[in-house]
């Protein structure tokens, strides 16, 4: 008989595990150990769960990379003791943590799947209960012994994402996320049916979790008229140490020389220059237009299809290696972890 699977639960907050306050309305958080008085269905599961909580749960808008640290840290801790690990999380910010984790876990080789609800859980309606008993499954599914899914994933309204490319599309809709450029990893309907083509496969190399992060980044959103003052109050930001450019359609932005003056007085000072799109679909391809030729000849680099929030991870996770700033332009370019499409 195949070993029963044993996940680790980890509740970090979120409106999964929120109730109303009785004078205010407000939703906050409240003890984890009513989460599993909630739903009796965990005791059924043939997987063996353990649950542990933060113990001052958040909002995910109060989301921070010490917490990502932190998260890393418990998953490397119960590596050895775990099959899959499911963290429950506020769906606002989830995408920028499940972005980071796959950054700083390297070499996964199991299942990591954040999920969380737009309804709390105690709520007759709640979307709580189907995401956090489907993730618990795929989080403990093993295929000859072996983790199908060896990467951070988002679970959310029946179907599993690929972390890193995903965005919060909807803050109303129970179906609350996407992934613009990369197929779902699996869909759950009456059997859950993976996508294995498109998971990661393993690197066949041990598990190296990366916990130094630098969050010295900014991001400079374009849109038609914006000043050369605010511009350059925050390309010339004390301590930058790299810019998330998101710019119009494939990459594209104004020539007006002032603007291209800045781009290159802030490349002369060392600091890297990430180029996104706007645009939730598609990506940068910098020389398409003579309105991107100039920052590629600047020398910005093109962020392709990578989503806001995996850049903000991936310059958090490159800035904090010990890297020449001409290994972390080499290493945007690169895929790492399934973020970028070639
Ligand atoms: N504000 C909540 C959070 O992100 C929303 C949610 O849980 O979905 O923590």
């Amino acid at each position: 008989m195949a070993k029963q699977s044993s996940v680790l639960l980890i509740y970090t907050g979120g409106t999964i595990g929120m109730i109303e306050d009785a004078h205010t309305g407000e939703l906050k958080p409240f003890d984890f150990r009513s989460l599993t008085k909630q739903i009796p269905e965990l005791t059924k599961f043939d997987i063996h769960l353990s649950a542990i909580s933060f113990e001052n749960p958040i909002d995910s808008s109060n989301m921070h990379p010490d917490v990502w640290v932190e998260l890393a840290g418990i998953v490397k801790k119960n590596y050895n003791l775990y099959d899959g690990f499911v963290i429950l999380h506020g769906s606002d910010t989830m995408s920028f943590t499940a972005s980071a984790l796959s950054f700083m876990l390297e070499n996964l080789d199991k299942p990591v799947v954040l999920t969380g609800s737009q309804l709390p859980i105690g709520m007759i309606r709640t979307d709580g209960k189907e995401n956090l008993i489907t993730s618990i499954e795929i989080a403990g599914t093993k295929s000859k012994g072996k983790a199908i899914v060896r990467e951070v994933c988002i679970y959310f309204e029946y179907k599993l994402y690929r972390g890193n490319r995903t965005i919060k599309y909807n803050s109303l809709h129970f179906d609350a996320f996407r992934s613009p450029n990369y197929p779902t990893l699996a869909e759950a309907g009456v059997s859950i049916s993976y996508n294995t083509n498109a998971l990661l496969k393993h690197t066949g190399k041990v598990l190296k979790v990366h916990t130094n992060l630098e969050n010295d980044i900014a991001v400079l959103k374009l849109f038609p008229g914006i000043s050369r003052q605010i511009t350059s109050a925050i390309l010339q930001s004390p301590g930058l140490k790299a810019v998330i450019l998101e710019t119009f359609g494939s990459g594209n932005a104004s020539t007006e020389p002032w603007f291209l003056n800045e781009i290159k007085q802030t490349i002369a000072r060392e600091i890297i220059i990430l180029n996104i799109t706007q645009c939730s679909e598609g990506k940068v391809m910098q020389g398409k237009y003579e309105t991107s030729s100039q920052l590629k000849k600047l020398g910005v680099i093109g962020g392709a299809d990578l989503t806001f929030e995996s850049a903000v991870a991936k310059l958090m996770f490159l800035l904090g290696q010990k890297l020449t700033k001409t290994q972390i332009k080499k290493k945007l370019l690169e895929n790492l972890r399934g973020e970028l499409s070639n």
